[in-house]
Parts: C-alpha cells; sequence; structure tokens
C-alpha cells in the first residue's frame, strides 16, 4: 500500500509517500523566515502558512514520486503534540483527502513519526532498540519495541527545557534563528574545552537544560565592552549537551543490554551530538543510527513511515470526525495503535 503522510505540527508543512518501508517522495515548506524577525515561532502565522503550502506540497511529493493523488492507499496526519492551529490545517487537510479518496486515516504521533524516520535510511528498527529523542520542544530516552503494536516505555525525560536550548542560547549570543545550526556552526571555530558549563543530573536517565541555558546566558552577559567569544561558547556550550545526551543514552543500552541506539529530532543534525554518539557507541560496543540530515527536523515522510507501519500492522483507522491533541502524551506511536489483546 501507498501511504501519504502530512506533517504540520510546528512551522514545517511536509508531504510524504512511503510504500513498505520505502520512501517515494517528500517535500517540506517552512514559514522559518516569515518567524525570524520575532525570534521564534508565531502560531498564527504558522497556521496560514500551512494553508498555503499544504496542497503544493502533497502536490510536490506525489511528482517527487511519480504518483497521483488517486494512488494513495491511506493517509496518515499527525494529530499531536505540536501547535493547535497548525495541527487542525494538517488534520482537515488529511481528512479531505482521504474522504474524497475514500481510503483510511491514521492519527499519528509526532515524535514517532520522528523515531520512525530513521527506518526510511536503515530499514525496520530492531526489537528492542534504544531511542535518545532531541527535538525542539521534547527531550526522552525510550525503549521502544514495536512501533506499530507497543507502548513505549520512558526511560528518562527532560525536566524542563529541550532542544529549544539552542535557540535560546544562540539568542543571548547574539545569533541569528533558528539557533541550533547557528551554534552548530559557531562552535567549528571554538574551544569546546573554553568554558565548563554544568553536566546536570549525573546518574539519572532525566534531562535539565535549564541551568545550562542559564549559565550559557550569564557567561555572556561576563564579557561586556569585549568581543563576545562566540565560537568558544557555542563549542563548550554544544559539547557540555553532547556529553550528556550521549553519556545517558549509552549507559541505558549497557543497563538494559540493548544492543541499537537511534539518535533522531531535530537535535540529532547537530554534528557533534553525531560524532560524540559514533564515538561512545563504538567504544561501548553498540550499533548506532541516526536518520539523514533532511530527515531529523520536521517532515512529511517520517509521518508516512508511520503510517505505513501501522497500515502493514492491520491498525484500526481513525474516524473522520478525530481531533487533534496538542500536548499528546508519547504512549503510543498511533492515536489507534493496533490492538494486542
Ligand atoms: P517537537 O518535535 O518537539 O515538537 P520541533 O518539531 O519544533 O519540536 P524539530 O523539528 O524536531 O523540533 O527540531 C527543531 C530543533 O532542532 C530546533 O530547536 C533547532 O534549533 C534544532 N536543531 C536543528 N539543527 C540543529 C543542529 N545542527 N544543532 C543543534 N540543534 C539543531
Ligand atoms: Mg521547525
Ligand atoms: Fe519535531
Amino acid at each position: 500500500p501507498i501511504v501519504l503522510g502530512i506533517e504540520s505540527s510546528c512551522d514545517e508543512t511536509g508531504a510524504g509517500l512511503v510504500r513498505d518501508g520505502v520512501l517515494l517522495g517528500h517535500a517540506v515548506a517552512s514559514s522559518m523566515d516569515e518567524h525570524a524577525r520575532y525570534g521564534g515561532v508565531v502560531p498564527e502565522i504558522a497556521s496560514r502558512a500551512h494553508l498555503h503550502a499544504l496542497r503544493p506540497v502533497v502536490g510536490q511529493a506525489l511528482d517527487e514520486a511519480g504518483l497521483r493523488l488517486s494512488d494513495i492507499d491511506a493517509v496518515a496526519v499527525t494529530t499531536g503534540p505540536g501547535l493547535s492551529g497548525a495541527l487542525q490545517v494538517g488534520l482537515a487537510g488529511a481528512k479531505g483527502i482521504a474522504y474524497a479518496l475514500g481510503v483510511p486515516l491514521h492519527g499519528v504521533h509526532h515524535l514517532a513519526g520522528h523515531v520512525a524516520a530513521d527506518t526510511l535510511e536503515h530499514g525496520p528498527l530492531p526489537n528492542p532498540c534504544m531511542v535518545l529523542i532531541v527535538s525542539g520542544g521534547h527531550t526522552s530516552l525510550l525503549r521502544v519495541r514495536s512501533l506499530a503494536r507497543d507502548p513505549i516505555a520512558h526511560l528518562g525525560d527532560t525536566l524542563d527545557d529541550a532542544g529549544e536550548c539552542f535557540d535560546k542560547v544562540a539568542r543571548a549570543f547574539g545569533l541569528p534563528y533558528p539557533g541550533g545550526p547557528a551554534i552548530d556552526q559557531a562552535a567549528r571555530t571554538g574551544d569546546p574545552r573554553a568554558v565548563d558549563f554544568p553536566r546536570p543530573l549525573p546518574g539519572s536517565y532525566d534531562f535539565s537544560f535549564s541551568g545550562l541555558k542559564t549559565a550559557a546566558a550569564r557567561w555572556a552577559e561576563g564579557h561586556p565592552g569585549r568581543e563576545l567569544p562566540v565560537a568558544n561558547g557555542a563549542a563548550s556550550l554544544q559539547e557540555a549537551i553532547a556529553d550528556v545526551l550521549t553519556r545517558k543514552a549509552v549507559a541505558a543500552c549497557v543497563e538494559h543490554g540493548v544492543g541499537t541506539l537511534v539518535v533522531v529530532g531535530g537535535v540529532a543534525a547537530n554534528s557533534r551530538v553525531r560524532s560524540l554518539a559514533e564515538e561512545r557507541c563504538q567504544a561501548a560496543g553498540i550499533n548506532l543510527r541516526v536518520p539523514p540530515l533532511k530527515l531529523c527536523t520536521d517532515n512529511g515522510a517520517m509521518i508516512a513511515a508511520v503510517g505505513d507501519l501501522l497500515v502493514r500492522a492491520g491498525a484500526e483507522p481513525a474516524p473522520l470526525n478525530v481531533s487533534i491533541d496538542p500536548s499528546a502524551p508519547l504512549e503510543y506511536a498511533a492515536l489507534h495503535p493496533v490492538s494486542t489483546t
């Protein structure tokens, strides 16, 4: 079956087409530039941009795949978590397409999409595997079995901030929005040992980034009148974040005897997170999987990937009056997981 995935939870409008675990085509439009002058995503602007972009993006994905709308066998859509107005636009579009074509609709958890993104590059996930997800709004260490069937176990979660820590510190450093890529870029010429930023919550699988964020802002304030050594600050911050993330993830794999670590979400695009994860997994004999850069940040292909797993597992479709859930907890990949009873 050919599954269309639609993503609209934040500022990216994404559409992807997946058949039997294979990505056939996808397209993403971003309203990021429209938010840059405000220093963060403005929900109303994002919703309107989704409205304009949705149909063209679906068309582009179909063109890339060499398919027509009528070739689609099922539609998967992000129902949460995310910005409510943004989610509503994607869900309304997905319902329209599913209803018009007479095909099933599946509601997908956005973070499960981030996890499934990796399957489009590296094939099915081993069962079990450990997943470190670090995205704009979430940081969790998860034990994942079958995405389509099993509940997702949380070994640890962030107590405060997540990937947006990069964006907030970038602002304090005078770097442009979005901060993640800007810090990554600035860090290239910096010394990661220049500033000794804190490594919070050692010995726990939970995360905390608010202290680190404050420490970085204080450090920036401590350089008045002089040129701020941004490269050193960026490199040191990135090192502290990569250190904490990869140390905990590898420790969890070792403690639980899980042989594969999958690192996903927007922050998995960070070059130091990727290289330190590689180093530490190799040393611990753990198989590391990280999606290609373009599939780390929000896209429709990852939602199609979850939809494809659900369809092939025989999951019950969502009713056409299904609603969004802006703060959906990550318990299952789907709104209507395959019944295991
Ligand atoms: P969520 O998935 O939690 O709802 P989101 O969808 O907004 O949030 P993602 O698209 O997964 O988040 O990731 C965006 C985040 O990734 C932003 O905070 C951005 O700064 C960060 N990011 C992107 N590239 C990099 C990078 N190279 N280094 C660090 N962070 C990065
Ligand atoms: Mg985004
Ligand atoms: Fe995301």
